[in-house]
């Protein structure tokens, strides 16, 4: 933007310039010649402000996407703080709200992928036997859990 603006000013500069070369006595066709550079070098004056008001224009769009994600980040990182990683049975973890006890079959489980990339993405409880699957369908992030054993102890 910058390389932009100063092409303007030097635009802007050598127009004035060229008019104060003009004196009394020039010919019609030294007039002539003297308009000639004087509308070329508006005319680059006024491609380089084009070209850095687009710049700005950007800038400004690059900045609003800037801070609605600050707003997006902060109201992520206060809605975060209502979750905690817990054992989901067999050593492997994902979020769960606090206070919730981990239950294989609980629908409270967030997918710790997801929640890294600041995204709520529940795992789905499957049945597959003698376990119990916490499946993420987003990411397809699977967390096999020893679902009976969890149930036995009141967990
Ligand atoms: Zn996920």
């Amino acid at each position: 933007m910058m390389d932009a603006i100063m092409g303007a000013v030097g635009g802007v500069r050598a127009a004035i310039d060229a008019v104060r070369g003009i004196n009394a006595k020039l010919t019609a066709v030294e007039i002539a010649e003297v308009k000639q550079v004087l509308l070329e070098r508006l005319g680059e004056a006024q491609i380089a402000l084009g070209d850095a008001r687009e710049n700005l224009q950007t800038a400004r769009d690059q900045l609003r996407t800037l801070e609605a994600e600050v707003v997006r980040l902060k109201d992520w990182s206060a809605e975060a703080e209502n979750y905690a990683l817990a054992d989901t049975g067999r050593g492997a973890v994902a979020y769960l709200p606090k206070g919730v006890e981990p239950s294989p079959k609980s629908g409270a489980w967030l997918c710790p992928h997801c929640f890294a990339d600041f995204k709520k993405s529940h795992l789905i409880p499957e049945d597959r036997g003698s376990y119990w699957v916490l499946r993420c369908h987003p990411c397809k992030f699977e967390i096999i859990t020893n679902g009976r054993k969890l149930d036995q102890k009141g967990r």
